[in-house]
């Protein structure tokens, strides 16, 4: 017996007449009595299956009467033009007039719809994982990534590049994220951490002489998660030897250009690129959405000391030029204040100055600024008549955080974020060191083996915070993609480096000792980057959530709950690693 001689999404006006063995499920069974029609459905698509009072014998009609959603049938039968065509589907000129139907597996009937937009709710759909991937959407997305990674392989493959797989088993370091653990039962009371990132494999595989490595691998993050952010996702990561900068970027440039004319069928064409100082004065944000401009404007030689308390105290008065709102109602302003207040975003107020058509100004401080001193704002702004411009005023940090956020407001409430539309930017020179408050020491804004710029080495001492980083990120739609950066390859400044960050030369050497000893030995300049690959795939399907590219994701709370994990182990597995359960609460 064969199963099929086609696909469900195979047969068309062409095969009229041939006699053909389709299998697949049921998606949906309509009886008008003398007449039933059967959707089938396989990963290809669906045919229509017809039955005929008169032409199909009693007992097959029985026989389908009988089926029921998603059960597995083989249908063995003729193909016939269909007299009303179907043009939504690709196999619609058709249909297929069973001489068999025979059911292959029954199905009881599912929590949900297996419809393009199913009425099943995310907990239900997550816990019948395997239905909701029947769906179209989801099988979509998963050929997508697929392909991604086949193209991926295939351009890092052309560029000399070797897939080389790096242990998940490794060693904890508290620095960056929390670790996943797994006890050793060989070694009571030690433990393995799950890689948070290749990276320090990747570093030693450039001492070893691997120039051009990379791995769509799987990484691991004990954080709490914040939406969209999955425990265990993918990357696609990189490293390279004897290059600069300017050699990675224009790699990986390379195969992301690659990627969308695979995929995507365009190619979006040069990167643009902007340091970071330049993004967060001009976008408060090291992610700009650059689909649409909208840069903000510093008001403060304008604004301050004109009596106006709020500016006066103010650190910085800045602002955002909306094209075509000043005639925003009332209602619609109070939105934009209301929005801007919410404590997510925090600020205080929101200041507006309408440029209206007739020329006059309007704004929400008139007590304080005259028409011609807002007039003068209009011409910093490069307003126009009919131009409605928002600004916020604080400590320079939070409100450009804040103005970032209402820009891309006005960005999504004008229309200017195009999924179907790509910016793609690459954000350098980041700083090497981010101050942190509350624990009084230095951080590494990438991570700690980050290089700094060579004519910034200087200021390590005198200015840690001053210092730019080799670093770099890549941008696309407002989303980090990847990032990476040129490493130290020389001891003494990785030394260095560690001591900034509050490591005793011990705690460096317990911790990183095996890195540090491997730069002992000839370490090559070396650079690298790693891609988000998940999120890769949603954006590139115009997503904004990840969850739907992965097979079988985690639910917010870290759960898979289609199989129950994570869940408690037998006392006897206890007892083999020498572990404890602790009493505690389980709320
Ligand atoms: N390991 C870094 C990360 O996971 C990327 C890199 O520096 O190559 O973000």
């Amino acid at each position: 017996m064969h199963f099929r001689s086609h696909t469900c999404g195979e047969l068309r006006i062409a095969d009229t007449g041939k006699k053909v063995t389709l299998s697949g499920w049921v998606q949906r069974l309509r009886d008008k009595g003398s007449l039933i029609w059967i959707d089938l459905r396989d990963r290809y698509g669906i045919t229509q299956i017809i039955l005929e009072e008169g032409i199909s014998s009693p007992e097959l009609m029985q026989a389908a009467r009988s089926l029921g959603r998603e059960y597995v049938i083989r249908v063995e039968g003729t193909v016939l033009e269909r007299s009303s065509k179907n043009p939504q589907l690709p196999t619609g000129d058709i249909e297929v007039l069973p001489t068999s139907i025979e059911v292959l597996n029954a199905s009881i009937t599912p929590p949900f719809t297996i419809e393009d937009k199913s009425d099943g709710g995310d907990e239900l759909r997550m816990k019948y994982r395997y239905l909701d991937l029947r769906r179209n959407p989801l099988r979509q997305n998963l050929e997508l990534r697929h392909r991604l990674a086949f193209e991926t392989r295939r351009y890092m493959d052309s560029q000399g590049f070797l897939e080389i797989e790096t242990p998940y088993l490794i060693k904890s370091t508290p620095e960056g994220a929390r670790d996943f653990v797994v006890p050793s039962r060989m070694n009571p009371g030690e433990f393995y951490a799950l890689p948070q990132s290749p990276q320090t494999f990747k570093q030693i595989l450039m001492v070893a002489g691997y120039d051009r490595y990379f791995q769509i691998v799987r990484c691991f993050r004990d954080e709490d998660l914040r939406a969209d952010r999955q425990p265990e996702f993918t990357q696609i990561d990189c490293e390279m030897a004897f290059v600069t900068q300017e050699d990675v970027l224009n790699t990986f440039e390379g195969l992301t250009r690659h990627l969308f004319r695979q995929v995507k069928g365009f190619d979006p064409g040069p990167f643009e690129r902007m340091d970071y100082a330049t993004a967060t004065k001009l976008y408060g944000s090291d992610k700009p959405d650059l689909r649409f401009g909208m840069p903000f404007v510093e008001l403060n030689h304008l604004a301050k000391n004109k009596g106006f308390a709020v500016f006066d105290q103010a650190e910085l008065v800045v602002g955002i030029n909306a094209e075509g709102c000043a005639e925003y109602s009332r209602k619609q302003l109070d939105e934009l204040t209301e929005f801007v207040k919410k404590p997510q975003i925090g600020a205080k107020g929101l200041v507006y100055v309408k440029y209206n058509h007739d020329g006059s100004l309007k704004s929400s401080v008139d007590k304080f600024f005259n028409e011609e001193q807002l007039k003068s704002w209009a011409e910093t702004f490069g307003a126009k008549p009919g131009d409605l411009m928002l600004i916020l005023s604080g400590d320079t940090n939070k409100v450009r955080k804040q103005l970032n956020e209402l820009r891309l407001e006005m960005g999504n409430r004008l229309g200017l974020r195009n999924p179907d539309h790509y910016k793609t930017l690459w954000v350098t020179d980041f700083p090497l060191l981010e101050w942190d408050e509350t624990s009084g020491r230095y951080f590494a804004m990438h991570h700690p083996f980050t290089s700094p710029k060579p004519e910034d080495i200087h200021l390590l001492d005198s200015n840690p915070s001053q210092v730019r980083a080799n670093a770099y990120d890549l941008v696309i739609n407002g989303v980090e993609i990847g990032g990476g950066s040129i490493r130290i390859h020389d001891r003494s400044l990785q030394n260095k480096m560690f001591a900034l960050l509050g490591f005793t030369p011990e705690e460096a050497l317990s911790q990183f000792g095996f890195l540090l000893n491997a730069f002992e030995y000839g370490a090559p300049p070396h650079g690298g980057i790693a891609f988000g690959f998940d999120r890769l795939s949603a954006l590139m399907a115009g997503y904004d959530s990840i969850r739907d590219f992965i097979a079988f994701p985690k639910n917010n709370a870290g759960r898979d709950t289609m199989i129950d994990a994570p869940s408690p182990i037998a006392q006897h597995q206890l007892d083999e690693l020498f572990l404890e359960i602790k009493p505690f609460n389980k709320d």
